[in-house]
């Protein structure tokens, strides 16, 4: 792709000296501008860009040519750029990404390296590498199996590494494990960079990630933070389990996200006087978003005194094939859902479960877009004075509603949140901000403590300290104008303070190998 503003940025801000030693006196022109003048530039520019798809190839050209001006226009400017180079609009560039390939930003390992993936790894050339994130691409964002095409996830997740908590972007390594695609679309489109095969599943599959985990050992040693990203939830869960002892390692999908919901649902009960285990939940969904929440939900209920089987019986879960009740005919109840399984008559549609649970809190981890009716809202609001509203899904069409839906079918008296971000709402003469329950809050500080503190084992506590802090970090202003999260310009203050709280842990409680 022809790009018109592909000038060269970092040139002009080399001083005298600097040009004269790298041999480039006399191809600029004789000013030199300050990173401040570079980035007033830079804003103006995307600011006349109309597409969000450009602005993100303009910001990803900008990663290319000046590295430190990308991190510091994004770190100044998290509100305005992170929708661009994550949720929302990295999910678009996802699916257009064979049309806007420009240049490789990651590294592919693919089901033709068997036997050889320890190779592929040495290619990056960067043994100081201590984070990696990597997506098989199956389901991306709330949209499904991108193939190879979900390389900008990982790229964008670590961008937010350095951009949110400052971490070297010399020591992060994107991948994307090519396995193939189901995606029959993308097989078929003539421009998919990918591998054309369906995707390798079964043992060859296990074996392949198998493989993949103890090259990125043997390559850049046993604290590489592996973070798993958009892997689909049949894998997710099980790969989780299997390399959490073994790995230093967590699924962002599931316990970041839990981490960051639990921190969303600790500050609400500034505004309901309600206690965590005072509520009942009703999640939309029961995968890897969904049950992450859950089951730290519970860790935070049980810290309240709450019984585990108390705490998950305030849990109640509906998946595609309705309410999760125990020997429901349809779909059974197995794996990690069955312990939200309620002894209940099945029931499918979800209108009449709300009204049968009477939750305080309903959750959306479904990606069933517009499944919170104005019908469902309006019955949140007769149960409840102040109804939790968390619609997570991503990126924003599959909201399972909108900030206005929210705020006018409960006579503005919602508590919302979204996974992706809404503008503000204006309802009679009060003005809503709604928090954005966004995982940016919790990997990059997260991550940074792992890294810092030599944790091996990545556990649940550290999860909730994460949601802890960020909770701390909401404001009575915040609150006030419906946000139960701090401003996105917050966010850096809240990766330092995560990093820091989590390093005061793992050196109180032995869990840090640099002591
Ligand atoms: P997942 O593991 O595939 O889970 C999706 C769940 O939704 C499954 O339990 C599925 O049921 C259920 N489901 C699908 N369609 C449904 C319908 N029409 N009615 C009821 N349930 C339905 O995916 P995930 O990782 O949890 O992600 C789900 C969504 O959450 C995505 O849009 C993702 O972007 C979003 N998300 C947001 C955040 C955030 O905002 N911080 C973080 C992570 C994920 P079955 O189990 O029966 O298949
Ligand atoms: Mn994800």
């Amino acid at each position: 792709m022809d790009h018109l503003w592909q000038f060269n940025f970092q040139g002009l801000s080399f001083t005298l000296k600097e040009r004269q030693q790298l041999g480039i006196y006399g191809l600029q022109p004789p000013y030199v501008r300050t990173q401040e003048e570079q980035m007033e530039i830079c804003k103006t520019f995307i600011e006349r860009l109309e597409l969000p798809l450009t602005k993100f190839v303009y910001l990803m050209d900008l990663h290319d040519t000046d590295e430190k001006l990308f991190y510091r226009l994004v770190s100044e400017n998290v509100e305005a750029y992170m929708p661009i180079i994550y949720t929302p609009t990295v999910g678009l560039a996802c699916q257009k990404s064979s049309q806007i390939f420009a240049k490789p930003r990651g590294l592919y390992i693919t089901s033709n390296d068997v036997g050889h993936i320890y190779d592929v790894l040495k290619n990056w050339l960067v043994p100081s590498n201590r984070i990696i994130c990597v997506t098989d691409g199956e389901r991306i964002l709330g949209l499904g199996d991108l193939g190879a095409n979900g390389m900008g996830i990982p790229v964008g997740k670590l961008a937010l590494y350095t951009a949110l908590a400052g971490v070297n972007p010399e020591i992060s390594l994107p991948i994307t494990l090519d396995v193939g695609t189901n995606n029959k679309e993308l097989r078929d489109d003539p421009s998919y960079v990918g591998l054309v095969r369906p995707r390798m599943t079964g043992q060859e599959y296990d074996d392949f990630i198998d493989e993949f985990m103890e090259a990125v050992v043997k390559c850049f040693g046993q604290h590489t933070l592996i973070q798993f990203e958009d892997f689909g939830n049949h894998n997710a869960f099980r790969l989780l389990h299997k390399y959490r002892e073994r790995y230093c390692t967590f699924n962002d999908d599931i316990q970041g996200t839990a981490s960051v919901v639990v921190s969303g649902l600790l500050a609400c009960t500034r505004l309901t006087g309600k206690k965590l285990s005072e509520n009942v939940f009703l999640f939309l969904g029961a995968g890897e978003a969904a049950i992450g929440t859950a089951d730290l939900t519970v860790k935070a209920m049980e810290r309240e005194g709450l019984g585990l089987d108390e705490a998950r019986g305030r849990i109640w879960m509906v998946d595609i094939d309705g309410l999760l009740a125990l020997d429901r005919p349809e779909g059974g109840v197995d794996g990690y859902k069955q312990v939200y399984a309620k002894k209940h008559e099945p029931v499918k549609d979800f209108a009449a479960i709300v009204n049968d649970v009477k939750p305080s809190v309903l959750i959306g981890a479904s990606a069933a877009s517009g499944a919170f009716t104005p019908d469902i809202l309006k019955a949140m609001a007769t149960f409840n004075e102040r109804p939790i509203i968390f619609a997570l899904s991503n990126p924003t069409p599959k909201a399972e509603c909108t900030a206005e839906q929210a705020y006018t079918n409960t006579e503005g008296r919602a508590i919302f949140a979204s996974g992706s971000p809404f503008g503000t709402v204006v309802l009679g003469d009060k003005t809503y901000q709604p928090g954005q329950g966004n995982n940016a809050y919790i990997f990059p500080g997260v991550g940074l403590g792992i890294i810092l503190s030599g944790i091996f084992h990545v556990n649940e506590q550290v999860f909730l300290i994460a949601s802890d802090t960020v909770a701390n970090n909401v404001s009575d202003e915040d609150l006030a104008v419906g946000r139960v999260y701090p401003p996105l310009s917050n966010i850096k203050e809240c990766s330092i303070q995560i990093a820091c709280n989590i390093l005061e842990y793992a050196y109180a409680e032995g869990k840090s190998d640099n002591t």
